[in-house]
């Protein structure tokens, strides 16, 4: 079995005229056999060939059977949630990204599909799916508190009561651990993040091992018009094939600042995924490959969080995550802003957590950055 990254570069050719690379197909119709058969492509919406270059790539990082572009990684969550009939409930696990909450609470009620969150994975019990339960929507690790749960345990609970189990990965990435393969029925990104990687596009991605769940995948591009085009599916498809490259730097650098950030007076505290306890390490050891590039941060009381943010120079104070550039948010405020006060409290999203999205650039850097900007805090 070859690699994630000789994977990744391999899963599509075209020998049209030996190019190294495939072509890019604009055309939004295509001319179809007049005795009523279907040809391979009909009208864009529906499937046309750069995007079906793009998803055989996504599907053979994913390791999945059917893979399915959309327009940003809401456009996938949303065509996971939208599996969901009216009378059915969904359980979301929390803290979620704000567009999944979002989505879970302004518009699945629209569609008569109620919402039960829960914090900890350890806490599931078949009782939190007594009220007709048909879904569970969990990231590991979580988004901005750095939770790591039990994917396969959770799939297993959640298929025992006859509920399906979607994975938001977009903090992981396929080279980094596969919810598929723990159980998961689907698993959701945002490409705009790692997949994407450079700062550059929006675009997300569906991944299923299941046809009746593809199909249903497929419905949201075809009939809710929630498609990547074909420029930036060739642009994701070319982005992708350095994500283990990136990755690996990130999380090299990750690690690093991590702990210079430990041992540092004025930091409080520091969230990364399997650090909470050996229970958490033991956890993420298993299921991931590695700790990822994102984490959190508490100062110390005394300190002044603006001036740590305006000392800061090669940080952008902004949402987003995954991209060769570091970037550093307040979740409470930022990324998690549709919460209520009671889910934020509630969830530990608090004002003064201070979440890093670690890029690619030089480590030595990016610690000389924040140790002059924690001097000024
Ligand atoms: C950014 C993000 C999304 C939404 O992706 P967009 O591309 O911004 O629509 C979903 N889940 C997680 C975990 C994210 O970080």
């Amino acid at each position: 079995m070859t690699g994630f990254t000789t994977n990744a570069i391999h899963a599509v050719s075209n020998n049209e005229y030996e190019a190294i690379m495939p072509p890019i197909h604009l055309a939004t119709t295509f001319g179809q056999p007049t005795d009523g058969t279907a040809g391979p492509y009909e009208y864009q919406r529906g499937g046309s060939p750069t995007r079906s270059d793009l998803e055989q790539a996504l599907a053979t990082i994913e390791d999945a059977k059917h893979a399915f572009a959309y327009p940003s990684g809401m456009g996938a969550s949303a065509a996971a949630m939208g599996i969901l009939n009216s009378g059915e409930n969904l359980i979301l696990g929390m803290p979620s990204y704000g567009g999944n909450y979002r989505f879970a609470t302004v518009e699945l009620p629209k569609r008569g599909v109620g919402v039960r969150f829960v914090g900890d994975f350890s806490t599931l019990s078949d009782d939190d799916f007594a009220d007709n339960v048909k879904m569970v929507f969990w990231e590991s690790p979580t988004n901005p508190t750095l939770q790591v749960s039990d994917i396969a345990q959770i799939a297993e609970i959640a298929h025992r009561n006859g509920a399906l189990l979607v994975v938001d990965n977009t903090f992981m990435t396929p080279y980094l651990q596969r919810p598929l393969d723990l159980g998961a029925d689907i698993t959701v990104q945002s490409a705009t993040k790692y997949l994407g990687g450079h700062g550059d596009l929006l675009a997300g991605v569906a991944a299923t091992n299941n046809d009746e769940l593809a199909t249903e995948l497929w419905r949201a591009q075809l009939i809710n018009g929630s498609v990547l085009s074909p420029i930036d599916s060739y642009r994701l498809l070319q982005n992708i094939k350095t994500l283990a490259l990136r990755l690996d730097r990130q999380q090299e650098n990750a690690q690093k600042i991590i702990e210079f950030l430990q041992d540092h007076p004025k930091v409080q505290q520091v969230l990364y995924a399997g650090g909470a306890s050996d229970e958490q390490a033991e956890i993420q050891a298993r299921q991931a490959r590695g700790n990822g590039a994102v984490f959190s941060i508490k100062l110390i009381d005394t300190a002044n969080i603006k001036a740590f943010l305006d000392a800061l120079t090669i940080f952008d104070f902004a949402v987003s995550l995954g991209g060769i550039e570091s970037l550093i948010c307040l979740p409470a405020t930022m990324t998690q802003e549709a919460y209520t006060q009671e889910h934020l409290d509630e969830f530990g999203v608090d004002a003064n957590l201070i979440r890093l999205a670690i890029g690619i650039e030089d480590a030595e850097d990016l610690i000389a950055n924040l140790d002059q900007a924690l001097a000024a805090a």
